[in-house]
């Protein structure tokens, strides 16, 4: 997932990708490196597939669900094909399949 860098700010978001269903979802934005990696090591006891993306600004909305920054950011450092659907993370699993 390298992919060359211009004008980048210093700020990091976090998503997790789900390959099989070619999802993901953003965790936390507007992180330093440092809060990025460690909210990496937090979750990856139950997580897979994360990573971190260089946030080309930081991000003006305070929710990640309703950040469209995240998103754009996602879509232009992950660059992954197809283009991974958007999936919130919030909490209201109540999927039973
Ligand atoms: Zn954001």
């Amino acid at each position: 997932m390298k992919s060359k860098r211009m004008g980048r700010s210093n700020f990091k978001l976090i998503a997790q990708y789900d390959a099989r269903r070619n999802e993901y979802s953003v965790w936390k934005h507007n992180l330093t490196e440092a809060q990025a990696l460690e909210a990496v090591a937090e979750h990856s006891a139950r997580a897979f597939a994360i990573f971190i993306i260089d946030q080309k600004q930081k991000h003006k909305a305070k929710e990640v669900d309703v950040c469209k920054a995240c998103r754009a950011d996602v879509e232009r450092e992950a660059q992954l094909q197809p283009q991974p659907k958007f999936k919130k993370k919030t909490k209201a699993r109540k999927k039973t399949r």
